[in-house]
């Protein structure tokens, strides 16, 4: 149930990343290439879809993995569709008493955060931020007395901190009015985000205590500031937000020990200092963002032709999947500097390994990088260089020797889409 962030701070790092070269990524063209017909289900994190022939490409939850890549995520998570209401508490301490207003603490994340899903979901997500307690709600001990560190685990300094605030807050709120739940502490309370990010993220989490008949069970906390001194936090400092509730989503962490070495910039869930970035396709598929008509897959052995369009745009072909197991396989999208995605530096055809048995942290996703050891195209602090430049260009193609899938571009149209190619024994 739990997801612990254990949040570095993203180093910039040049040398350390081993080519994925071997990544061979194939898709698949599906005849659908409509626009999508938007449904405002209630249906949660599950994709809706039981279309066929997508079915090899909705690659397995894996048992025993935290939180893991495959489809369907499992129930308990907040839905990610619809009208999603977020309660929002702003809590200090005896020993850390907030500073400023509470509301000002909140306007650090509102309405960007709402704005950043609406943005990511294509309007499928309509986030409802309420902070009915408009001030400081004061813990009944000092914020050393819960023993909360980077890492912690839920029990006991966690469940003792929801404890005491649902006490607190309970007779101002009915929280079984929310979907999700954001404590917003106060940033004086323990260390810089510049050394140690304390935020974190418990989900699907059913043994979290009750109130109002509801267990309090995806619960997001965010600690100091993610401000680098670049001058860019209030234009980016709302970010660790949206990466939290990702987690109350289903969705895992895709940095590593190492950092953002596998995925860089391109999700949230990898890095969410910085410029503004989007989720991956796959994570809109999974949230339920994307139609099975926007997906192709590439299943089947032959020559699959399909055009991609940008991600960060509305309608058309989003996603292609070219399945390797029951649990793995190769997404292929387009990413253009569109919607949430203000860092791309290098438009094109992004290639990346999915696997479902790997959890949260571990590495579940891998960027394939199509200029290994180049050092990338950007320079924006807190943007993982090397990856940036990682899409393929028309006339490259990816080449997995192993499963001897190749994914090839073979255009790019005037409009921003790309044409691919997938040629899969
Ligand atoms: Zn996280």
């Amino acid at each position: 149930m739990t997801q612990t962030r254990h949040r570095i701070r993203s180093p910039r790092r040049t040398c350390a990343y081993v080519g994925i070269a071997a990544l061979a990524i194939g898709v698949t063209a599906t005849a659908s290439a409509g626009i999508s017909s938007r449904t405002h289900s209630a249906a949660g994190p599950v994709a809706t879809s039981v279309d066929s022939a997508l079915a090899p490409c909705r690659i397995a939850t894996t048992m025993g993995v935290q939180m893991s890549e495959g489809l369907p995520t499992p129930p308990g998570y907040s839905r990610s569709t619809g009208e999603v209401r977020a309660l929002n508490l702003m809590i200090d301490f005896p020993d850390a008493k907030g500073e400023g207003s509470a509301m000002d603490r909140l306007a650090e994340f509102f309405p960007q955060t709402s704005n950043w899903f609406r943005t990511s979901s294509y309007g499928r997500l309509t986030y409802r931020a309420e902070a009915p307690i408009r001030n400081w709600l004061r813990m009944p001990m000092p914020f050393a007395a819960y023993g909360i560190g980077r890492g912690s685990a839920y029990e006991p300094g966690y469940r003792q901190l929801v404890e005491h605030i649902a006490q607190a807050a309970d007779p101002e709120v009915d929280f079984s009015r929310y979907d999700l739940i954001n404590v917003l502490v106060t940033p004086n309370a323990g260390p810089s985000a510049l050394d140690t990010v304390l935020s974190v993220t418990f989900s699907g989490n059913g043994e979290a205590p009750m109130a109002d008949g509801v267990p309090l069970s995806n619960t997001s906390f965010v600690y100091s500031r993610q401000d680098d001194g670049s001058g860019s936090y209030r234009q980016t400092g709302y970010r660790v937000l949206p990466h939290e509730n990702g987690h109350v989503f289903g969705l895992p962490d895709l940095y590593t020990a190492d950092g953002g070495g596998a995925v860089g910039h391109w999700d949230i869930m990898s890095e969410d200092w910085g410029a503004n970035n989007d989720l991956l396709g796959w994570h809109k598929w999974k949230l339920g963002w994307l139609d099975s008509n926007q997906i192709g897959c590439a299943s089947k052995s032959g020559v699959t032709e399909q055009v991609l369009t940008p991600l960060g745009v509305e309608g058309g072909m989003k996603l292609a999947f070219v399945p390797l197991t029951e649990n793995s396989g190769y997404a292929v999208e387009v990413r253009t500097q569109t919607g949430n995605d203000e860092s791309v530096c290098k438009p094109g055809v992004l290639i990346y390994r999915v696997d479902s048995q790997v959890d949260t942290g571990r590495g579940p996703v891998t960027v394939s990088d199509s200029t290994t050891g180049s050092g990338g195209c950007t320079r924006r602090p807190n943007v993982h260089s090397e990856l940036s430049d990682a899409p393929f260009r028309p006339g490259e193609t990816f080449t997995d020797p192993k499963s001897g899938i190749t994914i090839a571009v073979t255009s790019e149209r005037p409009d921003g889409s790309f044409q691919i190619r997938v040629t899969r024994p």
